[in-house]
């Protein structure tokens, strides 16, 4: 940024700028001090300080629209540097949209934290001190954090620091591994694992997911062609992926899906496709004519984390849903409350009147497991069978679990 070098004099006692006025410029201080003071909306002057050679003033009204949130006075006799806003929002148009918006957000919010620090600063003992908001501020800070790590996750997606671990859905019936849940793991070059509670709310949040998903389909369907070469046996072995409300509202989230599944030959059986409740509540883009599709195609439909979300069953009708997955807090609680254990076989009476099958997850014991069993349950995940493991130790837990009929 340029500062222009038009120099402006300002006796002492003299009005610089008006709280409430438009402002086209912001100070840099050159020689002199000034004084800070805001008018509350009961009429009450409140005095925020003072500024010296070296300072800036005036900077807020140059990066958005607003009314100056100040008015500043010259104690003294002041020489300021006039920063024009035009070669502000120059330099700002050439700068990367982050530093951009970091910008903007932070200004945002240091002005809402001024707002709400003005009604606050009554006689309350609550009021909080100008250390109090710097550390607020700071805080707000965290944006940059999240940008950082956004901005690596991407070099992650292109740099094999993504790895998807497999666990094992297991046939209550017959023991056998019918499919796999993918699960996504970051092994960060610094930071070591990431799990994915970290960093899939910001690759969601930031639109990564998009991408991370791609690479999660792809790298499942190399796993099955590998898999089918090495037991032809297993052609229905399943894989399902997880996906976000941010995947569904790509508008190619289909178009590319399909492209993955061609380039690789798999079929789209082999795929299923894993949504939350809490997916099918944020209403997506057309949720229901892409599940519509998957499920035309052969896909199975997933709802993970079932009886957590919010409970309006109207979906089961609505989508194409053919298993759910019943969520790990009501298996780990089942045992030892009958609340949640009549909710369990609620759930497992209803999914046999709908022709819906079940998966329980996070099965950890036997017991866990022989109740399910005898509760006539299809399907289990979970440690008891097996801890999700990495591409290599598939083949093994299948010679395990499906060996091969000789
Ligand atoms: P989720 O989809 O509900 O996945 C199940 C989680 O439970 C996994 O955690 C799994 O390792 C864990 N788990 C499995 N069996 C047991 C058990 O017996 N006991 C206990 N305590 N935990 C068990 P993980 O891998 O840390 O994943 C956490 C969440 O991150 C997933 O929850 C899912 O919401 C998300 N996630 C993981 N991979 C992906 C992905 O590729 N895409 C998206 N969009 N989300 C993903
Ligand atoms: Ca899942
Ligand atoms: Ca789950």
């Amino acid at each position: 940024m340029e500062i222009q070098k038009a120099e402006k004099m300002f006796k002492a006692g003299e009005v610089i700028m008006t709280q409430g006025d438009e402002g086209s410029c912001a100070y840099f201080i050159q020689e002199g001090r000034v004084g800070i003071v805001v008018e509350k909306s009961d009429g009450q002057l409140l005095h925020m300080g003072t500024r010296g050679p070296g300072s800036i003033i005036g900077e807020m009204a140059i990066v958005d629209n607003q009314p100056r949130s100040a008015t500043i006075r010259s104690l003294e006799n002041c020489t300021l540097l006039e920063i024009t806003k035009d070669d502000f929002a120059r330099s700002v148009r050439g700068a990367n949209p982050i530093v951009r918006l970091i910008a903007q957000v932070i200004l945002m919010r240091y002005r809402d934290i001024l707002r709400r620090s003005q009604t606050l600063l009554s006689d309350s003992p609550d009021t909080p001190s100008p250390e109090d908001l710097e550390r607020e501020y700071a805080e707000q800070i965290n944006v940059v954090e999240a940008i950082k790590m956004a901005n690596e996750f991407k070099v992650a997606i292109a740099s094999n620091q993504l790895i998807l671990n497999y666990q094992p859905i297991v046939s209550m019936r017959t023991g056998r591994i019918l499919g796999f849940e993918a699960l996504m793991r970051w092994h960060h070059p610094e930071r070591g694992l990431i799990p994915p509670d970290v960093f899939i709310p910001m690759a969601e949040d930031s639109g990564l997911i998009i991408e991370a998903s791609r690479w999660a389909v792809r790298n499942v369907c190399q796993m099955l062609k590998q898999l089918d070469q090495s037991r032809p046996d297993l052609r229905d072995i399943y894989v399902s992926v997880n996906f976000s409300a941010t995947d569904f509202d790509e508008d190619s989230f289909l178009t590319s899906l399909y492209e993955i599944l061609a380039e690789n030959g798999t079929s789209a059986s082999r795929i299923h496709i894993e949504i939350t409740e809490r997916l099918l509540l944020k209403q997506p883009k057309n949720v229901k004519e892409t599940l519509d599709q998957c499920r035309d195609r052969g896909m199975g439909i997933i709802i993970d984390d079932f009886g957590t979300g919010y409970s309006s069953l109207s979906y089961l009708h609505q989508y194409p849903i053919d298993t759910l997955k019943i969520d790990q807090s009501f298996i780990r609680k089942m045992r030892h409350d009958t609340m949640v254990m009549g909710l369990v076989k609620s759930i497992l009476s209803l999914s046999e009147n709908m022709n819906i099958k079940i998966i329980a997850e996070g099965v950890e014991d036997i017991e866990e497991a022989r109740l399910l069993k005898e509760l006539n349950c299809d399907m289990a995940q979970g440690y008891f069978f097996s801890r999700p493991v990495a591409e290599e130790q598939l083949a093994g837990l299948l010679i395990e679990r499906n060996p091969q009929a000789s």
